[in-house]
């Protein structure tokens, strides 16, 4: 879906709060379509099946988790670590329906991440 077929009937019924961050997301994915056009990568390239987030240089979705819960004991948990925790789990998910839902996840803590820093200032 381009940016161009998005309903802006969906703009219109989100939360109060969550507009100007959607607002700015529809106006980056604008900018997106009109460089690169519409995309249709694969999820993720596999070698011999296996997904290997440390080709991406990150530890499992599994590693991570430990790390995210450890922080959140010790409180040093940031929104940084919540945000990759997402990723790798997106990286980590074994179908498509999983991948997308935890691009949604990756999306949502994505902008509650923006919205705090904007309310902290951090
Ligand atoms: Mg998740």
């Amino acid at each position: 879906m381009t940016t161009e077929t998005l309903p802006n009937d969906a703009l219109m019924m989100a939360p109060r709060a969550l507009k100007p961050h959607l607002m700015d997301t529809r106006d980056e994915r604008k900018r997106q379509d009109e460089k690169w056009g519409e995309q249709n990568h694969p999820w993720l390239h596999t070698v011999d099946g296996e997904a290997a987030p440390s080709r991406f240089a990150i530890n499992t979705s599994e590693t991570i988790k430990q790390m995210v819960d450890t922080r959140a004991q010790d409180g040093t948990l940031d929104f940084a670590a919540i945000l990759l925790e997402e990723v790798a789990e997106a990286i980590d998910a074994e179908t498509p329906d999983d991948v997308c839902g935890e691009l949604v996840q990756v999306a949502a803590v994505a902008l509650a991440a923006r919205q705090s820093i904007m309310r902290n200032g951090r």
